[in-house]
């Protein structure tokens, strides 16, 4: 058992200023990490100490492994939190922090290895039991992978994410035209240009549970969400608990629990599904904290980063409150800055930020008044969650909110993410992963 005083938080923005609370709360004294362009930033301000890694592009800072090294040495921090994005991923980082002796908050190095390419993904998840979206590696001829599997199809890059160099493909023409430039565009982002096929659902929702290992092979569901408001296959709004029925809640903790104990997964880690016709199939497992983590937290009354920080010192898992939702219900939206028709980027300097507090609201939050949004990292500006006792009231809340928020000097997505909590299927709660598509479209 290890106590952990210092940590450094690998990380910026809203992310950064969340892990530092409860560090704060926990009494471990916090080092944030920060390149010459976040000086002033708010995760700098708010830690109890901060130290420059390098200039303002991630290659020569945030993801340049040296330079976070040697800022954990130069520090004397005994563990990492390395956020969402960035580092976080990276299995050599985190075998490079174990090897400092410093503790990383996040699994093991093999396993966030292993869960990155996600054909290795897939086969291991098919050995632990846990049903996977139908599917096929490439070996020599995507026409023939292609139809083994059947159009349509999605084709995937291995090392892909964020919704980066995935396409539905409904014909064989279609694919011979379309393959070698999604995987050249793969080569450019990852680093690898190998993709696999997977069967193309046409109305999927995407659930996922969050889950905890203590490293042993002890492994619980913490929660669902409901993921599936999405534009580009990226992730616009969340909510918790997701509704779905008890038999698929069943099978769908069952599987998770099963794939987190066969990798004796440890730290906290999403594994993700799409849901069908009451059928269940894994998509990939993220060995991080998720950006959405605030509603499970939010319904289901624990702090994430907390329990990573607890299992990291060699905590057990059993006082983790798994699986029984309080009743209460959280959801989540993501302000970005960037056009609301175009979705372009909007950075530039902010000349009014209003995030008013309010009961029944959690803002995460990592900017104000004042800060500059730079072209060089993430556009998201914050994340507004609104909770209570009941979905319809905490979907009503979070609109009537959203419509107070005022951020002006650039523009924001606000205004779509209105008419999404406006939309009568979303208040149904009737929607699956095509619903901004088809709102879009409306709007046109
Ligand atoms: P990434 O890692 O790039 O985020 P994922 O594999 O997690 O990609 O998928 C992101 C989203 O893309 C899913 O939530 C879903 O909306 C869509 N998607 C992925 N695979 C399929 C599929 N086989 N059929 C239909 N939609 C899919």
């Amino acid at each position: 058992m290890k106590q952990i005083r210092r940590a450094a938080v690998a990380n910026r923005g809203e992310i950064a200023c969340r892990i530092i609370r409860t560090l704060r709360r926990l009494g471990i004294t916090s080092i944030a990490l920060y390149s010459e362009a976040d000086e002033k930033a708010l995760h700098v301000l708010e830690a109890d100490e901060a130290v420059c890694i390098g200039p303002a592009p991630p290659k020569e800072s945030y993801v340049n492994i040296q330079q976070v090294l040697h800022a954990l040495r130069d520090s004397g921090a005994d563990a990492v939190h390395p956020g969402y994005g960035f580092l976080s991923e990276r299995a050599a980082f985190a075998e490079a922090v174990e090897e400092e002796g410093i503790l990383f908050l996040g699994p093991d190095p093999d396993v966030i290895r292993a869960m990155g390419e996600k054909t290795q993904a897939r086969s291991s998840m098919e050995n632990a039991g846990v049903p996977v979206v139908p599917g096929r590696t490439i070996k020599d001829d995507a026409v023939q992978a292609a139809e083994a599997v059947g159009y349509p199809v999605m084709l995937k890059a291995s090392s892909g994410g964020g919704g980066i160099g995935m396409q539905c493909i409904r014909s064989r023409e279609e694919l011979e035209k379309s393959a070698a430039s999604i995987s050249r565009r793969a080569e450019t982002f990852f680093g690898s240009g190998e993709l696999y096929i997977e069967k193309y659902l046409e109305t999927p929702r995407h659930i996922e549970v969050q889950i905890a290992g203590d490293g042993t092979g002890d492994c619980r569901a913490v929660g669902l969400r409901d993921c599936s408001v999405q534009r580009r296959h990226q992730k616009v709004i969340e909510e918790a608990p997701a509704s779905v029925t008890g038999e698929v809640r069943q099978k769908l903790v069952r599987s998770a629990v099963q794939a987190g104990s066969a990798l004796k997964y440890r730290s906290v880690g999403t594994v993700e599904f799409l849901v069908e016709n009451d059928d269940v199939y894994f998509l990939e497992m993220n060995t991080r904290l998720q950006v959405e983590h605030p509603v499970t937290e939010l319904t289901g009354g624990m702090d994430l980063v907390e329990w990573q920080i607890r299992i990291a010192e060699g905590a057990g898992l059993e006082a983790l409150p798994v699986n029984e939702p309080s009743g209460d219900h959280a959801v989540e939206a993501r302000l970005y800055a960037e056009d609301p028709k175009t979705f372009f980027p909007s950075p530039g300097t902010i000349t009014k930020w209003e995030l008013p507090e309010e009961e029944g609201i959690r803002i995460d939050a990592g900017f104000r008044n004042g800060d500059t949004i730079t072209p060089h990292y993430d556009p998201m500006l914050a994340k507004i969650c609104a909770y209570a006792p009941d979905r319809e009231t905490a979907c009503r809340n979070l609109l009537s909110y959203m419509n107070k928020v005022r951020v002006e000097g650039i523009k924001t997505n606000r205004t779509f993410l209105i008419q999404v909590l406006e939309n009568p299927l979303f208040q149904q709660g009737n929607y699956d992963v095509t619903l901004t598509e088809t709102i879009l479209k409306e709007v046109q």
